[in-house]
């Protein structure tokens, strides 16, 4: 018998989610933000769902995109931190991928090669990780118009990312979006990108020509104290495994490694055969909930490699061999992540290889 230990994903939920982002978008289309294996969803299965919606998809690197390729799609791929080497530019005019240029020694680059691929201008509205300052843009875009007057390569447009977008009390995303704004003014016919998934659900937000939706496709918020089921997002993964033993614990008995938690009266206690080597995380501390049979249940001390425990006075019938939900429907990813003291994106894609992904819903389509 295989570990009951598995990572259910519902592509079916995945398209809903994705519809939603298209129907917030307004009229900017939404390129499906797949990076870190789509958002440890498993970036083939994803990229073969959303394959009938979607027209462009985006990733953080090279592997992400040949992986789309490699799963047999055609859909443009956008490289949102670009190439990392001269060689990779070559790559990127063979598979059809569009690198976000951020920096001078990228735009060197694109120069050296004999084909350069359509490309995407990063600027840097206040995120101040990676992109050009509106102040340098004026030689950046001699350059990009050198590389296109030679007939080599396409200008699509401009991308920038929110530094705060998921504050709705915070007016970051507005002056960011002025500044670009104005920082792009000298050159209208080019496209605009702007948008992670929490810029979809701010008031009067424009998305321009392309949003980047990414882990509201997953069903998990992008705000730290909502749930994506209050945004309208229905859950792609649920972490499930089994319990495998049930006890009973005395008063002054304690639980697990450090001995961190002590019943104070007898306690029926369960073991959860999941663990920190599943990427449950392991900062998730006494009283994160989980769900047996539909009841609720809250883990108590601390969570090994392999297993963990839960405090079974909520689900009183319990017993072994009972499923048990780790995050899903019943227990938002959200609200483990709040109590780890981390966000869902770090779940999701924290679940690690040990755990199979499998597969519902939505018969993979590879058209356009
Ligand atoms: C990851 C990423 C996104 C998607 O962000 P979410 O918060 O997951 O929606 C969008 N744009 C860029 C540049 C990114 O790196």
């Amino acid at each position: 018998m295989p570990r009951p230990t598995v990572a259910r994903v519902d592509l079916d939920a995945l398209r809903h989610n994705y519809r939603e982002a298209s129907r917030l978008a307004g009229h900017a289309r939404a390129m499906a933000v797949v990076k870190a294996d789509g958002y440890g969803h498993g970036i083939a299965a994803v990229a073969k769902a959303l394959a009938g919606e979607v027209e462009r998809f985006a990733v953080a690197c090279l592997e992400e995109a040949l992986a789309i390729r490699e799963a047999g799609l055609g859909q443009t791929v956008v490289l949102l931190q670009g190439v990392h080497a001269v060689e990779d530019v070559a790559t990127c005019v063979r598979l059809g991928l569009e690198p976000v240029i951020h920096c001078e020694r990228q735009l060197d680059w694109l120069a050296a090669g004999n084909e350069v691929p359509a490309f995407w201008i990063k600027v840097n509205s206040g995120m101040n990780r990676l992109g050009f300052r509106a102040a340098e843009l004026p030689a950046v875009m001699a350059s990009v118009r050198a590389l296109t007057d030679a007939g080599r390569g396409a200008f699509l447009g401009f991308v920038t990312h929110f530094a705060a977008a998921d504050d709705p009390d915070r007016k970051t995303t507005e002056s960011q979006t002025r500044y670009f704004q104005d920082a792009v003014a000298p050159w209208p016919e080019a496209l605009l990108s702007v948008g992670n998934s929490a810029a979809h659900f701010r008031v009067d937000q424009p998305l321009f020509d392309w949003s980047r939706p990414g882990i509201m496709l997953y069903g998990a918020s992008p705000m730290a104290e909502r749930c994506g089921a209050e945004l309208g997002l229905k859950p792609v993964m649920t972490l499930e495994s089994e319990l495998t033993a049930v006890r009973w614990l005395n008063p002054g008995d304690t639980v697990g490694y450090g001995e961190t938690w002590r019943a104070e009266q007898p306690t029926r206690m369960g073991i959860v055969a999941v663990g920190y080597g599943d990427g449950y995380p392991r900062h998730a501390g006494t009283g994160t909930p989980a769900a047996i049979n539909g009841q609720r249940v809250r883990l108590i001390g601390r969570v090994s490699m392999d297993m963990l425990a839960v405090d079974l006075t909520g689900a009183p019938n319990a017993s072994p061999g009972d499923r048990v939900e780790l995050w899903g429907a019943e227990v938002p990813v959200d609200e483990v992540a709040r109590h780890a003291g981390t966000i869902g994106y770090e779940l999701l894609t924290g679940v690690t290889a040990r755990v199979p992904r499998i597969y519902s819903g939505a018969e993979p389509d590879t058209g356009h």
